[in-house]
């Protein structure tokens, strides 16, 4: 296998540009389970661990290459509580977020995250320079992602003013080092709107709209108001029965679920 270690974006592009099939490795805790497995034979990997610019993290942007470690501290509560959920102290230390969003598996758990605040991805390419997308153009399946052969992402850009109130939690099936069964991620604004998104409910992050727009109609909602938001969630959902679980016990968890994060940015 042929390794090449760039140390800037701009050497990293450049690999990719000469070699679009090379596989891109961050910290290895996705793809270097699918060489175990023998789902994936990389024959040209491009190592980012030294590409610092893709490391920082400033108030708009969180970069590709930055771990769960790091982001177990951010001051953004929900990334903060998401990052600490992401399998075990290893896994924390050398998964990225922006191997999360490369996998782009329904399950992978900053992706609610991203939905809920809105976020772009910055991809670059050598020949075409720098773009971003809205998070829900990036994700385009399962495990399937926006991403030209000759791209790297860069970042997550956030939006300004990110809601300080914001909460995630997930299900399982125990409590520590599990992928999740469903996701969600709730955030709300000053002005009490609040913006819904679940992971592990459809091929692709989503967003609770219609619920969302109960709330936006209805800011202090009563115990009847809550439960019609629960039962909106669910509704809007497209989950599957697979060996995790079933449709419908991912169906009505997702309610449960954000109705329950939703109490909690209520209650602050
Ligand atoms: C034991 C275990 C437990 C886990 N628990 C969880 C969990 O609780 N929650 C969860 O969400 N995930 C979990 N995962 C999955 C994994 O840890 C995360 O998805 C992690 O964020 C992947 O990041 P990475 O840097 O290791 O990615 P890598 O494995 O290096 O890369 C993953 C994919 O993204 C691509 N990629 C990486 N960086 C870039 C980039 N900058 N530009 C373009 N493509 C890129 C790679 O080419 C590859 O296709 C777990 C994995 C293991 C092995």
């Amino acid at each position: 296998m042929e390794i090449t270690r760039p140390t800037s974006l701009a050497d990293a592009l450049e690999a990719r540009a000469a070699d679009p099939g090379a596989d891109l490795l961050a910290g290895g805790t996705d793809l270097m389970v699918e060489v175990n497995f023998g789902y994936a034979r990389p024959e040209h990997v491009i190592a980012l661990r030294r590409v610092d610019e893709i490391t920082e993290v400033t108030d708009r942007r969180v970069g590709a290459g930055v771990t769960w470690a790091r982001l177990e501290h951010s001051d953004h509560r929900a990334l903060a509580q998401l990052a600490r959920t992401v399998g075990s102290p290893q896994i924390r230390a050398a998964g990225t977020i922006g191997g999360n969003i490369g996998t782009a598996s329904p399950a992978g758990d900053g992706l609610p995250w991203l939905a809920a605040i809105d976020a772009e991805i910055e991809v670059a390419s050598k020949e075409r320079g720098t773009r971003r997308l809205p998070w829900s153009d990036f994700f385009t399946g399962v495990k399937r992602n926006a991403l030209a052969p000759d791209e790297v992402i860069v970042a997550a850009v956030l939006p300004e003013n990110v809601p300080v109130n914001q909460e995630f939690a997930k299900i399982g099936q125990r409590s520590a080092m599990v992928i999740s069964t469903v996701s969600a991620c709730v955030v709300r604004d000053d002005d009490g709107a609040v913006r819904v998104a679940l992971g592990s409910v459809a091929p692709t992050p989503v967003r609770a709209r219609q619920a969302e727009a109960l709330i936006a109609e209805n800011p202090e909602p009563s115990e009847a108001a809550l439960a019609e938001f629960a039962r909106t969630v669910s509704a809007e959902v497209s989950p599957i029965t697979d060996h995790r679980s079933t449709e419908s016990y991912r169906r009505h968890a997702a309610g449960v679920l954000a109705r329950r994060l939703l109490e909690r940015c209520l209650a602050r």
